[in-house]
């Protein structure tokens, strides 16, 4: 039972720092991109990456 509590009180804490892992485009919280801050997920950094001021190399 104390194992629990201690895990539900992580997860709280967790959500409450940094928890803001997903996309802020689309919400998306699976294949972040994190690299550079930019917190957008794959898709939405090849949908903006010319925007941000990436530039693509193929
Ligand atoms: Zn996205």
């Amino acid at each position: 039972m104390a194992t629990i509590k201690k895990q539900k009180n992580e997860r709280i804490i967790e959500k409450k720092g940094r928890g803001n892992r997903k996309c802020r485009i689309c919400n998306n919280p699976n294949a972040l991109l994190r690299r550079y801050r930019l917190n957008i997920c794959r898709k939405c950094f090849r949908e903006y990456a010319e925007e941000i001021g990436f530039k693509k190399y193929n």
